[in-house]
């Protein structure tokens, strides 16, 4: 994974997550939130490069399928995440451990959902390669609106 397309994830993710906020930290402008997991604070700079201690969580693990696409995605410190990994990821995909982890965490990422803050320069949202294909995901209804407008 490319670097920038990485800090862009991470930023992406930041922005559509109430808890992350722009502060002043150590005397640096940062972003500031929460781990999807333990709540305690992580942080990103303004370019997505990630806090010594944030890392990116997929809540369907990578080792089942679980892919780039935004809503398989959260921020959480490394110690969670690590633990998850060792904890969860070798079981198999009905294991109810790990369905039980995985419910709770799509729960949290949506009670936290928001539109990006306007005034955050948020590059190119990336693509999500793994994700299922394009056709699968309708246009919003506005631009179907828009779509049929043009064609008249
Ligand atoms: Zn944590």
């Amino acid at each position: 994974m490319s670097r920038p397309l990485h800090h862009a994830r991470l930023l992406w993710c930041a922005a559509v997550d109430r808890t992350w906020r722009r502060v002043d930290h150590r005397g640096r402008r940062c972003l500031m939130g929460k781990c999807i997991h333990c709540n305690r604070k992580i942080t990103l700079g303004l370019d997505g490069t990630p806090g010594p201690t944030t890392t990116l969580e997929h809540i369907v693990p990578r080792t089942h399928g679980g892919t780039h696409a935004p809503e398989n995605l959260a921020l959480a410190c490394a110690r969670c995440n690590g633990q998850k990994g060792v904890r969860l990821d070798g079981r198999p995909i009905d294991d109810p451990t790990l369905q039980r982890v995985i419910r709770t965490l799509r729960t949290r990422r949506e009670d936290r959902l928001r539109s990006p803050p306007p005034d955050w320069r948020l590059p190119p949202q990336p693509p999500d390669t793994l994700a299922e294909p394009a056709d699968e995901d309708p246009p919003a209804d506005g631009a179907k609106r828009r779509a049929r407008r043009r064609r008249r």
